[in-house]
């Protein structure tokens, strides 16, 4: 498999340089040359399949060419059988035709375990094979940073620095960071916001002098193997509710827009879709292009679904290269415009084949917490944020009510007991086991003010498994 950049002028790359690179050069995300399509009668043979294994038919396609069958099969049945639950994507009914895929049951309570835990062991069986370091730094405002690092805390040749805003992640979220300790993880406090790490983040994959000719990997969902791995998932639920024989719709609590994309994919690869639901918060840049086909920047609002308050979606970019017919030049000079003004609408008729698929809502705090309340009132459930909205997104927007219609439950209610308090549930939430002594464990951090030059100086102090690069 070859892939290519959105702004049409970058090198095509295969999966293992791909896995290796952040941005394409001229600017642009890495999508697949081709995307394989699975017919109707495949796709029936794996109903039933445990979840590595399905996982092993669907991305199969992609890491062709880069990965055996059989290291591939060995990395999967690892990356999955680590999960606490048997089924690693459970569905729960929540109402009539109403599911919640269960996506928390990773070691970090949060979907992104399923892209960072796959991660992580596809560089460490790549860079052994290459004998080849890497660093990776990455920004996170909470749930990114501790899976990327349990993603690669048993890689041998990565050392990861993950940048969080001192003291403006929730303790939970730090601990599950910061208590992970091992001589290539380092966990940076830095003395400013999320927007300065992310900052930091980019301007370091701009100029890497300060690595001295060691590469620099990017964990967040621009990475393409983070989509790829959330494909299989849709897949996953579709099957148990009777596709394809019976068409599915979902409903996703989205920032990036990266994992909702992996949906759009899952479709074009022959899953019957039939409606995508962008869930918001009021940070709702996707909302207004999806009802409106306006998408500008706005004030970053903090909500209490901190993980989706983001002011620009960086992965929409790869539904706007489908949307214009995969044309580089006309992405490349839309995304210029974006940059110098901060904000684009597409050609009308563009619009309409995406309304055709999509839709949307913003979901304010007090109806997150109202859906919260509601649906523990009927059903016992406790939902995180995140999914609430999703839930919320759900029931405005849904077309048809004999669809199946699932929700992407994107993480454990007890990471962010705030939102769940606030809701008014009397009900303590508890860690899962695997967490039970989070709050005393030891913690590893660094504190520096908010500065590039220190950032840099200390990962090239550190960057060689604890010592100088
Ligand atoms: C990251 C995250 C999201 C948003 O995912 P995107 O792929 O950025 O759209 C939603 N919910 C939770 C809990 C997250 O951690």
């Amino acid at each position: 498999m070859r892939y290519i950049s959105t702004r049409g002028n970058a090198p095509a790359l295969n999966f293992e340089d791909v896995l290796l690179a952040g941005l394409a050069s001229d600017g642009g995300l890495y999508v697949p040359e081709n995307l394989p399509r699975f017919t109707q009668e495949e796709i029936a043979s794996w109903a039933g399949l445990p979840y590595h294994e399905l996982a092993f038919r669907v991305m199969r396609p992609f890491v062709e060419g880069s990965i055996s069958d059989t290291d591939f099969k060995q990395i999967l049945e690892e990356t999955y059988g680590a999960f606490a639950h048997s089924a690693v994507a459970p569905l729960r009914q929540l109402n009539a035709n109403e599911w919640v895929m269960e996506l928390f049951h990773g070691p970090t309570l949060a979907f992104k375990d399923f892209a960072l835990q796959l991660l992580g062991r596809l560089l460490d069986h790549i860079l052994l094979k290459r004998d080849e370091r890497v660093v990776i730094i990455g920004a996170t405002s909470g749930d990114t940073g501790s899976a990327a690092i349990e993603g690669c805390r048993r890689c041998e040749n990565v050392d990861i620095f993950i940048l969080h805003p001192h003291q403006r992640v929730s303790e939970v979220q730090r601990r599950q960071m910061t208590t992970i300790l091992g001589e290539n993880i380092h966990n940076i406090a830095i003395e400013g916001n999320f927007d300065d790490c992310q900052e930091m983040v980019k301007a370091s994959f701009a100029d890497q002098s300060f690595l001295k000719g060691t590469r620099l990997v990017a964990v967040n969902s621009i990475n393409w193997a983070r989509i790829m791995a959330q494909i299989v998932y849709y897949f996953h639920a579709a099957l148990q509710l009777g596709a394809p024989a019976r068409s599915v719709a979902f409903s996703v609590p989205t920032g990036n827009f990266g994992d909702i994309f992996a949906g759009y994919l899952a479709r074009n690869m022959g899953l019957p879709v039939s409606q995508l639901v962008v869930a918001t918060n009021r940070n709702d840049i996707l909302h207004r292009f999806m009802s409106g086909n306006q998408y500008f920047k706005e004030t970053l609002h903090a909500s209490l679904s901190p993980s989706m308050d983001i002011m620009v979606s960086s992965n929409f970019e790869r539904l706007l290269f489908d949307l214009h017919g995969r044309n580089g030049v006309a992405l490349a000079e839309l995304m210029s415009t974006f940059k110098a003004t901060g904000k684009l609408s597409v050609e009308e008729d563009r619009w309409v084949e995406a309304r055709k698929l999509f839709d949307s809502l913003a979901v304010s705090d007090e109806d997150t917490c109202a859906t919260i309340a509601d649906v523990f009132k009927r059903t016992g459930e406790v939902l995180d944020p995140h999914t609430a909205i999703g839930v919320k997104a759900a029931r405005e927007c849904r077309r048809n009510l004999s669809t199946p219609m699932v929700v992407l439950g994107t993480a454990h209610p007890v990471k962010f007991p705030d939102a769940v308090e606030k809701a008014g549930i009397g009900k303590a939430l508890e860690l899962p086991a695997h967490l039970s002594d989070l709050f005393q464990r030891e913690e590893r951090c660094t504190v520096l003010p908010n500065a590039i030059e220190a950032v840099q100086a200390f990962v090239a102090q550190h960057g060689n498994r604890g010592r100088p690069l």
